[in-house]
């Protein structure tokens, strides 16, 4: 009997897990074409400064279209090129197509002052990491300052010494590294208080339905408070609606990013977003 499920190969799996197994393998092989046949690219969400409306930067997030498989998300396919040895590949396009973006805005005389990239806590312990980003800053020479570098609490949970001094070497350097996600992970606030974080991203799950969920609320008021004590920037990320973005700016939060200022963008459409609303385009007191 156990032969005969053998032979079925899938049936070795639960029924729930049956097509969970069988859609990480077709997608980890998928991947891997996926990078040289271009269907990666990136998208790119407005950071706006709460005082002044102004542009401070833009978040770089990964889509991958896939011919027949559709639209994949990057909540489906960082996970499984964490567990297929290809994040590292992902991390090193998604920098470089960030900075090249940057400074092909600016050749069109579009200024966007930050790019922020995520980069995976699995990439995070590769030695290799700030000499990479280094590399990609001088190949497109571009100044460290407007590059961020956001990482999870999972990064800042590791006790391995090569994160450790990856954080320090790229702060080094002179790139700013953002807390993504701020309060949804475990690390205790002694070791965030640590590390050398130039900017805090309250998650956006402490905004939803803020009205009615005021536990949530004095978790980011005080999130608020700690990036204003450490010094360093605060984002709120997932602003929707006109009430989120008051009750931030009267806690005194400095930058907001969400769907109520644009969705993420191809980078064209982001052009043309900018040169809508031209007020966005004056000076950040954050850039
Ligand atoms: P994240 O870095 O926390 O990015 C924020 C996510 O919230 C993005 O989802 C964004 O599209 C979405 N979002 C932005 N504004 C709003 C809003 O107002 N309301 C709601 N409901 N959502 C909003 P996305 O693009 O699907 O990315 C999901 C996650 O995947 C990211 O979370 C990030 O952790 C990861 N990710 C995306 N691109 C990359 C990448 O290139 N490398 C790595 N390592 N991770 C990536
Ligand atoms: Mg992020
Ligand atoms: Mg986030
Ligand atoms: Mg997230």
């Amino acid at each position: 009997q156990a032969k005969k499920q053998a032979r079925g190969g899938f049936r070795f799996f639960g029924k729930g897990g049956n097509s969970n197994v069988r859609e990480r393998l077709i997608i980890g092989s998928a991947l891997r074409e996926a990078l040289q046949k271009k269907q990666l690219h990136l998208v790119y969400q407005p950071q706006i400064c709460a005082l002044t409306g102004t542009l401070c930067g833009v978040e770089a997030l990964s889509r991958w279209q896939h011919p027949t498989l559709g639209l994949i998300p990057p909540s489906t396919f960082i996970p499984i090129a964490e567990e297929t040895g290809q994040i590292e590949a992902i991390g090193l396009w998604s920098l470089e197509k960030s900075c090249q973006q940057v400074i092909e805005w600016e050749r069109s005389n579009v200024y966007v002052p930050i790019v922020s990239v995520n980069m995976s806590a699995v990439h995070f312990c590769s030695i290799d990491l700030p000499e990479q980003i280094l590399a990609m800053l001088e190949k497109y020479n571009l100044a460290p300052q407007r590059l961020t570098i956001e990482i999870t609490e999972s990064v800042a949970m590791r006790q391995d010494p090569e994160t450790a001094a990856n954080l320090t070497a790229i702060r080094n350097l002179g790139v700013g590294l953002s807390m993504d996600d701020f309060g949804t992970g475990f690390s205790s606030l002694s070791r965030l208080a640590q590390l050398p974080l130039t900017e805090i991203k309250i998650d956006r799950s402490f905004i939803e339905n803020f009205e009615n969920n005021i536990s949530s609320l004095i978790v980011a008021e005080a999130a608020i408070n700690i990036g204003k004590r450490l010094g360093i920037k605060v984002v709120t990320e997932g602003v929707e609606h006109a009430a989120q973005e008051t009750k931030l700016q009267e806690l005194g939060c400095d930058i907001l990013q969400g769907y109520f200022y644009s969705k993420p963008l191809p980078a064209q459409e982001m052009s043309l977003w900018l040169e809508t609303f031209p007020a966005r385009r004056a000076t950040c007191p954050h850039a």
